[in-house]
């Protein structure tokens, strides 16, 4: 069966199949659409797509898979040199737009030729399905621990991660999923574009994520970012209208508990948290029919075989309480970096896993907390083993903090010392007030050494805090 199931048949049509930022279209028009763009790209290396949040970016990509060419999604607010770094990397020489604009690429169009995307175009072609070795993206990493990185996604992978997730969230046809995330990365696309076409269901793209928008959708399932959801959270109307969804699943990044507890207590529905990455699309969350719980994403998908080990590379007792790297296995995965043999070197074990680079927990039940990254969530103080994740869920408890993050800095001391950058929600609080509010929820040496009040952390696109940055102001 080929990647793009429902598009090939047999899931009988809607006129408004697709819903892009107001503009509905039928399967059968997509796949018109996609097919003119599939025949003016066949044979190229790559298809880079300028992903704004249209209905052409969607006929694009799937014109690039109905092709085999392997899909290159580019950030639509990228800047010119990120631009020019994907096209260069990835070899694209081909950039799909919608017809009658701009590349926006600038100087680093030149020697890249535009496909104009035309949504009233049409082909009858028949296009034989590519073999599932095949790449289906080059997906960048969202750089947050350092450069992007171009990941080889085969088709296996994204069919395999598709099938599994819609068992475990039971995704079928009769599902609406409603989302807003942006359209170059593996949740907003793969999971979000991908997952409805695949399962047959309606998808409407909000352009935007904002709860109003979510609010108005009337979907069965809904995808966001922690701090989409965080602001639904805050919006008691527009969480209150999402009461008739069957799933909210949140994914990219940790889910607050205070977020989760009261987007359940507003919508009477208790969110999906899912854990993946760009080379790993999904890896785990609760299955539909499963136990919800705050703090933890759930157990590996179908196929999906997880490990922790410590530095050493031996195996960690999965008691519930030690932190160790989480490393992957499974049909799921990427096929490697491109162009980057040193990524990759130190990304596989000898026996053929993915060092994920995060750090985790996992229960003598399976369940799997996310602590953060390795390289910069794992902070070692004083001899201890310290998860950020932990510090800074224990602040979040406090009424008065909106947001918290916790690195470990340089300390000639402790070698690295816990320190907090908290962002007050309204109300006065002060350092010495969150240090003893922690210091009755947290063991001395997980204490932060230092609490700095800020007004807003850095993040990325997705809501990821760019924890660098914070190191960077001491
Ligand atoms: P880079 O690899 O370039 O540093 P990145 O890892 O942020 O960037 P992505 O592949 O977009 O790029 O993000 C995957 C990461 O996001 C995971 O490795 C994990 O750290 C984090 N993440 C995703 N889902 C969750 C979740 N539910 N809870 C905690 N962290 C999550
Ligand atoms: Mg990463």
């Amino acid at each position: 069966m080929g990647l793009l199931t429902a598009l090939e048949g047999g899931y009988g049509d809607r006129g408004d199949a697709l819903v892009v930022d107001g503009r509905a279209m039928s399967r059968e028009r997509l796949l018109g659409a996609a097919g003119a763009v599939a025949e003016r790209a066949a044979g190229a290396e790559a298809l880079a797509v300028l992903a704004r949040p249209c209905a052409e970016t969607v006929v694009a990509v799937v014109g690039g898979l109905l092709a085999g060419v392997p899909v290159v999604p580019l950030p639509p607010d990228s800047g010119p040199k990120e631009r020019a770094h994907i096209l260069r990397d990835s070899g694209a020489r081909l950039l799909a737009v919608p017809a009658g604009e701009d590349t926006g690429a600038g100087e680093a169009a030149k020697g890249i030729e535009a496909l104009p995307v035309e949504l009233t175009a049409r082909s009858s072609g028949a296009f034989a399905e590519p073999a599932p070795e095949r790449a289906a993206f080059v997906l960048y990493t969202s750089g947050t621990t350092g450069a992007p990185k171009g990941a080889v996604i085969p088709r296996s992978a994204v069919a395999a991660d598709l099938d599994a997730l819609a068992a475990a969230w039971q995704w079928t046809a009769e599902d609406t999923l409603v989302h807003g995330l942006p359209l170059f990365h593996v949740h907003g696309l793969v999971l979000g574009v991908l997952g409805a076409l695949r399962t047959g269901s309606r998808l409407v793209h909000t352009g935007r994520p904002t709860p109003g928008a979510y609010a108005g959708a009337r979907g069965s399932l809904y995808f966001g970012v922690p701090t989409v959801w965080s602001r639904v959270a805050a919006d008691e109307t527009a969480a209150r209208a999402l009461g008739g969804a069957r799933l909210l699943v949140s994914g990219s990044a940790p889910l607050p508990v205070p977020v989760f507890e009261r987007l359940a207590a507003l919508t009477g529905r208790s969110p999906i948290e899912r854990y993946g990455m760009t080379e790993s699309l999904i890896t785990v969350s609760t299955r539909a029919d499963g136990e919800r719980r705050p703090g933890s994403v759930g157990l590996p998908l179908d196929g999906v075989r997880t490990r922790l080990v410590g530095e050493d590379g031996g195996p960690l007792p999965e008691d519930g309480e030690t932190v160790g790297e989480l490393q992957v296995a499974g049909p799921t995965l990427f096929a490697g970096y491109l162009n980057r043999p040193e990524a990759d070197a130190e990304s596989w074990t000898a026996d053929g896993w993915f060092r994920t680079g995060d750090v985790a927990v996992i229960g003598p039940d399976g369940f799997h907390r996310i602590v953060g990254r390795a390289s910069v969530d794992l902070i070692k103080s004083g001899g201890y083993r310290i998860g950020a994740g932990e510090v800074e869920s224990a602040l979040r408890d406090h009424p008065a903090v909106a947001d918290a993050a916790v690195v470990g800095a340089p300390d000639e001391d402790l070698g690295q010392a816990v320190v907090a950058y908290v962002v007050a929600d309204g109300g006065a609080v002060t350092g010495e007030q969150l240090t003893a509010f922690v210091a009755e929820r947290l063991s001395a040496h997980k204490r932060p050494r230092r609490v700095v009040l800020v007004e807003d952390l850095p993040r990325n696109a997705l809501g990821k805090v760019l924890k660098k940055q914070l190191l960077d102001l001491g």
